[in-house]
């Protein structure tokens, strides 16, 4: 038997639940996972993400200042707090804010009004696909002109007490790694990636660790990133989150894009429910609002490229000039703007968005 909801939400982490927040009606979300249980981050983001959605409660520590270490410099930068929190409590409390049903399966094809799964076949005139990197679709999809870009990582969790966001820019030779150790109340997230989506990373992590003082990483989560916008609109679907390559490039920061572009996408869709827009017009929308960010992407993409293969010593000349006034405002300004904060709520809206364009 075919079940009909008025919209589906394929996924159930920060795109999709951010996205379903915002639809009214009948929405049922579908993962593979119970609701809270796939964290794959060390889930830091901007703290005006947490605060604009009510969402305080979840956060372990607030970080006023971002470290960069390189061989021989640490560099101090100061903009924009950020905090670590809870992954799983965020996401049960953003699910129950939403009224969504929720069925655990895994999706083996989604497309327009039409959601096939392991439990059964969903049918909805509105499909979200926010099923992260490997995104919904399934086989035999119609493709996007441009592939994401993958970087992977993986990171561990250990007891430690400390402040700021620390990143440590391993050598150039080779894949380059990036590491990270993110504070979180009584423990610390300790993690690297690489750009270009190298693989074979735990000997680096225990590496890593042992160089902190951490000890034996603990349990390894991780996998897959990508940071390479493609069209936000697929087979009649609006894709948000990782399965658009909405994670920022440089930073590797996913969750802040995920949300924002997760609550247009759902206020878009609520609109459609609602009888307000036609889907074909709320597809538009949502691709010229992404697309109206597209240039921040580039420039980030560009500078990825560029930071990937700098020697050490430049890494560090680099992290110095961005960290001058004047540079870093100009800097902090566009990457704010790429995923702005501003524009996530606590509610369900019924404003409409400022989908026109605005600068990133
Ligand atoms: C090691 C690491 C550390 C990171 N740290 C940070 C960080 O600190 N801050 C930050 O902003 N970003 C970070 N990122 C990036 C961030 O995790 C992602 O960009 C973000 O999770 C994307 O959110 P999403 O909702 O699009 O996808 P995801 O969080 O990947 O969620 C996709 C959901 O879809 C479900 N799903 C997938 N396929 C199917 C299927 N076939 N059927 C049913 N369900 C399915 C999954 O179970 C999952 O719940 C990190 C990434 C890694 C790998």
């Amino acid at each position: 038997m075919v079940e009909r909801y008025d919209a589906i939400v394929c996924g159930g982490s920060f795109g999709g639940l951010a996205a379903a927040h915002q639809i009214g009606g009948r929405v049922l979300i579908i993962d593979r996972l119970a609701i809270g249980d796939g964290e794959t981050s060390a889930s830091a983001v901007p703290l005006a993400c947490l605060e604009n959605m009510d969402m305080s409660d979840c956060i372990d520590q607030v970080h006023e200042h971002m470290y960069i270490h390189t061989r021989h410099h640490v560099q101090r930068l100061t903009f924009f707090p950020f905090c670590t929190f809870n992954y799983r409590a965020f996401c049960e409390e953003l699910f129950s804010r939403t009224g969504a049903d929720y069925v655990q399966a895994r999706i083996t094809r989604a497309r327009a009004g039409r959601v096939e799964t392991t439990a059964g076949i969903f049918e909805a005139p509105i499909v979200i696909d926010s099923a992260g990197w490997r995104t919904a679709a399934g086989k035999g999809a119609e493709r996007s002109a441009r592939s994401p870009r993958k970087s992977f990582g993986i990171e561990s969790r250990q007891s430690f007490r400390g402040e700021g966001l620390h990143f440590y820019v391993g050598p150039s030779r080779g894949p380059r790694r990036f590491y990270w150790a993110f504070p979180a109340g009584d423990h610390v997230r300790a993690g690297l990636a690489t750009y270009s989506g190298h693989s074979d990373l735990s000997a680096d992590l225990d590496t890593f660790c042992s160089e902190l003082s951490l000890g034996s990483p603990g349990p390894i989560h991780g996998g897959f990133f990508t940071s390479r916008l493609t069209d936000p609109v697929r087979d009649g679907m609006f894709l948000v989150g990782d399965s658009a390559g909405m994670c920022l490039p440089v930073s590797g920061e996913g969750i802040r894009p995920a949300l924002v572009f997760g609550q247009v996408a759902g206020r878009l869709a609520d609109r459609v429910r609602a009888g307000e827009m036609r889907l074909d017009e709320a597809l538009s929308s949502y691709r010229a609002f992404v697309n109206s960010r597209a240039k921040g992407y580039r420039l980030l993409e560009r500078l990825q490229t560029v930071l990937n293969v700098l020697p050490d010593p430049l890494f560090a000349t680099f992290a110095q000039l961005v960290s001058s006034r004047r540079a870093l405002a100009y800097a902090v300004r566009g990457y704010w703007n790429v995923a702005s904060p501003d524009l996530l709520t606590a509610v369900r809206t019924p404003e409409p968005l400022p989908v026109t364009a605005v600068p990133a």
